[in-house]
């Protein structure tokens, strides 16, 4: 898979973790998620944009937040909104 990292990703040193498995958003409005996203700007975890409700993404367009990791156990990538940029490590 294409490494295509940008000035935000490389900036990362510690990799923020989801502190609970739930998209905070959805959780408040009683919604349902399939994928997890963390956000690496405010820790926050939200949920993908294959969820009803795109929570990372709007986020991320609401905040300027760019760098998102995913949440999922087994998976290890960042993906920065702004730059479409994405990298596994
Ligand atoms: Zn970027
Ligand atoms: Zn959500
Ligand atoms: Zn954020």
């Amino acid at each position: 898979m294409a490494q295509e990292t940008c000035p935000h990703i490389d900036a990362l040193t510690d990799l923020k973790r989801a502190s609970r498995l739930e998209c905070e958003e959805c959780v408040k409005i009683g919604a349902s998620w399939v994928h997890l996203r963390t956000c690496q700007t405010c820790g926050g975890t939200r949920c993908c944009d294959d969820s009803p409700n795109r929570h990372a993404s709007r986020h991320a367009r609401a905040t300027g937040h760019p760098v998102i990791s995913s949440a999922e156990p087994g998976e290890r990538w960042v993906y920065c909104f702004q730059d479409e940029a994405f990298a596994e490590y």
